[in-house]
């Protein structure tokens, strides 16, 4: 460390901040999950969360809950991957071994049965972690105070450092 140019001591936010998270109720993680695989909002189960087939609403239309903060990204289709595979992969080997049907056949029923099962899961897994993240109060789910936006948020949105 440069003895001129002293590093500022990191300490932790003072337990009684009025965005703290400890500060905050608790949320049903169950039931917040729950209804966020139902396509419901998470905080009601009332409105609808998403606008389109996997576009996440701004706010709920029932009770106006932000759901603007979520950032399910790329989750949804590693779990819904991970899921899917491990279900066709073992079910594709037992129809080979019981009927040996023509391979043609077989691709072609398995591709259309993984896109479909896929199609059918990606909404209901992405409302689930969304549900997830509403009661984790991750990300902008935490901050109640628009004046004073979170960590986590503020962290996410920071621009890139510049390098020389
Ligand atoms: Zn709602």
């Amino acid at each position: 460390m440069d003895a001129t140019h002293p590093q500022p001591a990191v300490t932790a936010p003072p337990p009684d901040a009025p965005h703290a998270p400890a500060a905050l109720p608790g949320r049903d993680l169950r039931q917040g999950m729950i209804r966020g695989a139902r396509g419901r909002c998470p905080a009601c189960g009332d409105g609808a969360m998403f606008g389109s087939y996997l576009k996440v609403s701004p706010a709920c239309p029932s009770c106006g809950e932000d759901l603007s903060a979520q950032r399910a990204d790329d989750g949804p289709a590693y779990l819904t991957i991970l899921i899917v595979s491990h279900l066709v992969g073992p079910l594709l080997l037992a129809v080979y071994m019981a009927w040996q049907p023509d391979p043609l056949v077989m691709v072609a029923g398995f591709c259309v049965a993984a896109t479909v099962l896929s199609l059918l899961m990606l909404p209901r897994i992405k409302g689930g972690l969304v549900g997830f993240q509403w009661a984790k109060r991750m990300h902008g789910f935490g901050n109640t105070d628009p004046a004073a936006p979170d960590f986590d948020s503020r962290a996410f949105n920071a621009p890139e450092p510049q390098r020389p």
